[in-house]
């Protein structure tokens, strides 16, 4: 089993704990910001012309989705994913590559900033900084409010020893 599969249990059971706490509805307006920023963070970079050179990329088997970058992953962050309804798969669908990559891209909702920061300079090439300006901006409060749940996140593990 790899690695990140091996903590999604004990993640689930931290969800439970937080649940049988009351802790969620803490989050929860975080949570609903948070997904709707990504929601109008995903329609940009479709706007924008991003999505479909990725998926072109994708299609030619050169992502930049790389394996071990699962790594790069919080507790926290993979916690997030879950209360997300995301299903982590137990083994990457290529191999060599990220844990997170399928047919259609990540499956991720919320990414790190590594995978969100990225611009790789077949994007450079083809979108100039205009055309990326609101995507950009959408990201930075994307991670604004992701870095402030999962602070949420570890504030609860201190208190409950998770
Ligand atoms: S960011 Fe660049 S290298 Fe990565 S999938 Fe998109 S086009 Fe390909
Ligand atoms: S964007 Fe998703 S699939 Fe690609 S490296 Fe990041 S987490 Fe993995």
């Amino acid at each position: 089993m790899h690695l990140i599969t091996e903590k999604i249990e004990p993640l689930k059971k931290r969800i439970k704990m937080l649940e049988k706490k009351g802790e969620l509805p803490k989050i929860e307006l975080l949570l609903n910001e948070l997904k709707e920023i990504i929601i109008q963070e995903n329609m940009e970079r479709k706007l924008c012309g991003m999505t479909s050179i990725c998926v072109q990329c994708g299609i030619e088997g050169k992502s930049c989705c790389g394996s071990n970058i699962e790594f790069k992953y919080s507790d926290e962050l993979l916690l997030i994913n879950l209360l997300y309804g995301v299903e982590i798969p137990e083994e990457p669908k290529f191999s060599d590559m990220c844990l997170f990559l399928t047919d259609s891209g990540c499956l991720l909702f919320a990414r790190d900033a590594f995978c969100i920061n990225f611009i790789c300079d077949k994007i450079k090439d083809k979108l100039s900084p205009e055309k990326l300006k609101k995507l950009r901006e959408l990201e930075g409060l994307h991670l604004k409010l992701q870095f402030q749940l999962e602070q949420r996140l570890k504030r609860f593990s201190d208190v409950y020893y998770l």
